[in-house]
């Protein structure tokens, strides 16, 4: 068995991110009782602190959005002794004042996929505290961790979407009608399943795209989004590694432990 330091902080992010540290990593073949994970967890150090990695969509990307294992990725991480998830997602505009290059730090979710599982919860009158779905602390090292090439965008919600495909024009403008700012396909149910298990998780949101009620030309493209992230991932990946410098070395956060005293169906990796 291969030896690694143990590591409290993770990132899940996409495959521009393989290159992310400072040594060689090594990947930890992990099984869980959900399956297993996107990928090998690859455990690496970044500014001296030791690091998991998981590309979300798989190595060769082969997970969209819908068919991702976000139940193993999560408790995968979990059982390596992670207790903090930035979580990195490319992401489309709702506002022509976010545009492509803009890093947002919402601090609300709305959740309007269908049919994902989303919790580990097999029974019991068990109801998980989420008025707040991102943990603060993680939030703050990302705003602290801004940098000129990228404008930073603090607060605002996210709606995540079912996807494969983009939005409709009409779903656009309704999701900005109702003050949401940013559009996204994998930020639920990663962030439920994060307090779940008492992890502290917060996303930040390149954007890539004004999306569809937005933009003035023939809709959103896959390779127009692909392009636009590949531009600014130099840039991100920075701001990525400053946040993981800035994040509180001590576990300090009792806000995301939200189990505390409650006896669970399951026992926590
Ligand atoms: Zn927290």
């Amino acid at each position: 068995m291969s030896s690694h330091p143990r590591p409290a902080l993770a990132v899940i992010g996409g495959s521009g991110f393989y290159d992310f540290f400072d040594n060689d990593a090594t990947d930890v073949e992990i099984d869980t009782p959900y399956g297993t994970p996107s990928a090998p967890i690859a455990i690496g150090e970044v500014e001296g602190r030791a690091v998991a990695f998981l590309p979300r969509h798989g190595k060769r990307h082969q997970y969209a959005p819908h068919t991702l294992p976000y139940l193993a990725n999560m408790w995968a991480l979990r059982s390596l002794g992670v207790r903090r998830v930035l979580a990195p997602c490319a992401v489309g505009s709702l506002r022509a004042d976010w545009g492509p290059g803009t890093v947002g730090v919402p601090a609300q979710l709305v959740d309007r996929t269908s049919g994902r599982m989303q919790t580990y919860f097999g029974g019991g009158g068990v109801h998980v505290s989420f008025a707040d779905p991102y943990c603060d602390e993680l939030r703050t090292a990302a705003i602290e961790s801004a940098i000129p090439e990228l404008p930073l965008k603090v607060g605002g919600t996210m709606v995540v979407v079912q996807g494969p495909r983009f939005s409709t024009r009409a779903e656009s403008r309704w999701f900005a009608e109702q003050g949401w700012d940013l559009v996204n396909m994998t930020g639920h149910p990663e962030a439920v399943l994060a307090r779940e298990l008492e992890l502290c998780y917060a996303a930040v949101a390149l954007v890539t795209d004004l999306d569809a009620g937005l933009e003035e030309g023939d809709g959103v493209h896959a390779v127009d989004v692909f392009a636009e992230f590949e531009r600014n991932l130099g840039p991100f990946k920075e701001l990525i590694r400053r946040a993981i410098a800035a994040v509180p070395g001590e576990d300090t956060c009792d806000r995301c432990r939200v189990h505390a005293g409650v006896s669970l169906p399951f026992e926590l990796p």
